[in-house]
Formats: C-alpha cells, sequence, structure tokens
C-alpha cells in the first residue's frame, strides 16, 4: 500500500492525471480516469425499464412482463434489451474519450460499469454466444479497435461464455447515424451485415453488444440479419442509451 502511494507519485510526476470529465486534478489520489465526485453521477438504469425495448416507464408507457405499450405490435429484431445507464454526461465524456480520443484502456472501467448491471446475472448465464455489433475494416483500422468487441470480451472474461467476431460482418461503410432521421438511418444502415457462417450461430442464444444505443436501428438491423441466420433468440446489451 506504502510501495503504491510511492508508486502513484513518482508516476504523477511525469504523467499528471486529471478527471476526464472535470479536469480536476487526481494526482496523488487512486483515482485514474474520473473523479470520485464524476463517478457518482453517472446516471444508471434502474433496471425497470421495458424488458423488450428498453423504455422507460412513464404517464405514457404501461409495462408488462412482454413488453411495454411503446413497443406493443412492433418488431424489433431483438428479444430483450438491457442497458446499463444513460448516454449523457460522464457517460457521454467517457464513450467520447474511449471511441473517438482512441483512450483504448477505458474499456476496462467501462466493463466494470458493465458488470455491475444486475440483469446481465439473468440473461448472460443462459446464452450461448456472445455477437459484437461490428464496425466496418476501414472505421476499426483508423481506431484501432472496435469498442463493442473490447466490450464484449469483457463480458466474456467474466462469464466465460465464447465471442463471435467476424461472423456477422459489416459489408458497408454507413455514414454517421448521428445527423439522420430515422427514416434516413433505416435506409443508410439497410443490408450493411451479414453473417458469413450461418452454421456456427444457428439455434443459439445470442448476446449483441454494442456501446451506445440510440434509435436502435443498428441493433435491430443485426438482429435481422442474425434471425435470418436461424439464431434462436436475440439479447441486446448497451453500455449507454440515447435520450431521444
Ligand atoms: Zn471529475
Ligand atoms: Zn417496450
Amino acid at each position: 500500500m506504502i510501495f503504491d502511494n510511492y508508486l502513484h507519485a513518482f508516476l504523477d510526476l511525469f504523467y499528471p492525471r486529471s478527471c476526464l470529465h472535470c479536469k480536476r486534478n487526481l494526482n496523488n489520489s487512486c483515482e485514474f480516469y474520473l473523479c470520485n465526485d464524476c463517478k457518482g453521477q453517472i446516471s444508471y438504469l434502474d433496471n425497470t425499464q421495458c424488458i423488450r425495448c428498453g423504455a422507460v416507464p412513464g404517464p405514457y408507457t404501461v409495462l408488462s412482463t412482454k413488453g411495454c405499450s411503446a413497443c406493443k405490435g412492433k418488431y424489433l429484431h431483438f428479444d430483450t434489451i438491457v442497458a446499463v445507464a444513460y448516454y449523457e454526461g460522464v457517460m457521454r465524456t467517457l464513450l467520447h474519450a474511449f471511441k473517438y480520443g482512441r483512450q483504448r484502456f477505458l474499456f476496462m472501467m467501462l466493463n466494470d460499469i458493465i458488470l455491475q448491471n444486475k440483469k446481465l446475472y439473468d440473461i448472460v448465464p443462459e446464452i450461448d454466444i456472445i455477437v459484437p455489433v461490428p464496425l466496418y475494416w476501414l472505421k476499426n483500422f483508423h481506431r484501432g479497435f472496435n469498442q463493442s468487441e473490447l466490450l464484449s470480451k469483457g463480458i466474456q472474461r467474466h462469464f466465460l461464455k465464447p465471442v463471435s467476431i467476424n461472423n456477422l460482418y459489416r459489408i458497408r461503410n454507413t455514414s454517421s447515424q448521428t445527423q439522420l432521421s430515422k427514416t434516413q438511418r433505416q435506409v443508410n444502415i439497410h443490408d450493411a451485415f451479414i453473417v458469413k457462417h450461418t452454421k456456427q450461430l444457428r439455434g443459439k442464444k445470442i448476446l449483441l453488444v454494442d456501446d451506445v444505443l440510440t434509435t436502435g436501428v443498428t441493433a435491430a438491423e443485426c438482429s435481422k440479419k442474425l434471425k435470418e441466420a436461424g439464431v434462436q433468440s436475440v439479447h441486446l446489451l448497451v453500455l449507454a442509451i440515447a435520450i431521444l
């Protein structure tokens, strides 16, 4: 412990650390990326959202065990969804630093955040294979990693389930989804994915992993391709869900 403190103090001389979100100096503390205040500000979902579409219960959303009034009658392609936190504030900062700031090492912290979710412990033991939402190869090349793949590997290590990489494959680059309307997103993403070896996935229960869910169009398209390949069910896990 004393050695740890000396080591931190020594490293701080050369690598001054500050909180990614509020920029507060973290030297002489045990925190590396986020201060405790910012950590406490992450808004977690409280596991009361709709199991099928992720909607948060409100005056216009009535929940049942099979879904809610918002997703009733809609065909979503995935069977259940677990979302860990809201995509805002500290979580947005973390994911931006991770993906666009190429701070690959943040996956460890993000994995710890995911593993705090209690619903996962009901769902993951039942699944057969973890499948990350793929990036287009050129994007993967530029970024140096696929964020969903790193998050999947954290779940793999914890639950000892296999991960299937590159079987669900992105054949087209899609322009950034964030600036598009929902209809444009659907056209943009249509047929952007294929399953290369259907035999590996046929009859299996899949955990599909993505970092952020906005409209759900990407996750739905991936789930659709997985279902066409004959999987039994698709359970979606997203680290952060956008408030639309
Ligand atoms: Zn902070
Ligand atoms: Zn719903």
